[in-house]
């Protein structure tokens, strides 16, 4: 449903970086309170995982256009293929905008830490899926990677690696087979996922663990995927503001931070959320850090925030 935006416009500009949900919903709060919003995205679509992750057959990418267009037509400004740490610095976002919001995702793709990862013929589930959108969106010379009468085998067992055994089936795959180091009863991913994977040929493999030594039995593959999930990653560039990012566990964005005698301190001007946070009360409680501090007015009803009234007073309620 199409978010009520706000009139008029206060004096406060925000730049965000990264389209991902996260983005988007830190820009819709944002808009729907007056603010001017600047939204940075490395890739060349807004959009983050919606757009190049999850897989067309799952989310139809007009959606996302949608939502991202409502947001242009609040008044949002877009920059694709600006990747903030690279064609654009934070020190320059800083000085230019009155807080930061880093909804940019986790990417770092986990690993299996056996001999033979880095051959050709094992792929992240990340550049795999996102080669194929890039090409069914019509992308120009986009180098995907064929599986059409390959023999695949796919490691994990999240929705990840559902998307991919699906695309693979979808992509003329010889044969598409998943391994998983549990029980089907403790898979990760959707159940609705699996059973649809099973009823289009997938092969699944349970209890099996990938290891050097001891093998007891081979799989014979010509591509193997792994979507063994993303870890959070602090990015280089926060380095430029002495800021970063701290612990996978709890993530919070430090500033003048003093990593020996652990004695932090809260930056005052970046918020985060979205995957590259653990936090719950994601939005409220890391957006719009600035103005908490600056002015003690924020309102959650998820998170229970209580503030007195002000200009700049943030509501972060269901979408009306
Ligand atoms: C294959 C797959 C399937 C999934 N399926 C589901 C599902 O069915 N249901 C569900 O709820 N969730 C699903 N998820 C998870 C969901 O997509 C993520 O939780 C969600 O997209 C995270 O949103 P985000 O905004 O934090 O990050 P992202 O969506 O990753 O967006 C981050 C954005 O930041 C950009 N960025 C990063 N660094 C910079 C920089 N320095 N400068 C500028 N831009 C930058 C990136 O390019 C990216 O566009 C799936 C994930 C994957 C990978």
């Amino acid at each position: 449903m199409k978010p009520k935006f706000a009139d008029h416009k206060n004096d406060k500009n925000v730049a965000i970086i990264g389209s991902g949900p996260a983005g988007i919903s830190a820009a819709t709060f944002l808009l729907r309170k007056g603010f001017n919003v600047e939204m940075f995205e490395r890739s060349d679509r807004a959009g983050g995982l919606l757009m190049y992750g999850i897989p067309g057959f799952k989310l139809d990418k007009t959606t996302v256009d949608r939502r991202i267009n409502w947001l242009l037509e609040a008044g949002m400004k877009l920059h694709v293929n600006c990747e903030v740490g690279n064609n654009k610095s934070i020190s320059e976002l800083d000085k230019d905008f009155d807080a930061i919001f880093l909804g940019i995702g986790s990417t770092a793709s986990n690993k299996v830490k056996i001999d033979g990862e880095e051959s050709s013929n094992v792929h992240f589930a990340i550049d795999f899926l996102t080669g194929i959108q890039k090409r069914n969106l019509g992308n120009k010379n986009v180098n995907y990677i064929d599986v059409k009468d390959k023999k695949v085998v796919v490691i994990g067992g999240g929705d990840t690696a559902m998307d991919c055994v699906r695309t693979s089936v979808r992509e003329g795959a010889e044969s598409v087979k998943c391994l998983y180091r549990r029980d089907e009863a403790n898979m990760p991913g959707s159940k609705k996922e699996v059973v649809n994977a099973k009823e289009e040929g997938v092969e699944f493999v349970f209890n099996v663990i990938v290891i050097n030594e001891g093998t007891e039995y081979l799989e014979d593959a010509d591509i193997i995927i792994l979507a063994l999930g993303f870890s959070p990653e602090s990015p280089s560039f926060l380095k430029e503001l002495d800021a970063v990012i701290l612990s996978n566990k709890e993530l919070h964005t430090y500033i003048n931070t003093n990593l020996s005698s652990k004695d932090y301190e809260y930056t005052n001007t970046i918020g985060f959320g979205g995957d590259n946070s653990l936090k719950i009360d994601l939005i409220a409680e890391n957006i719009f850090i600035k103005y908490l501090k600056k002015f003690g007015n924020i309102y959650s009803e998820e998170c229970g925030l209580l503030s007195i009234n002000s200009e700049y007073t943030i509501i972060v309620d269901p979408l009306d």
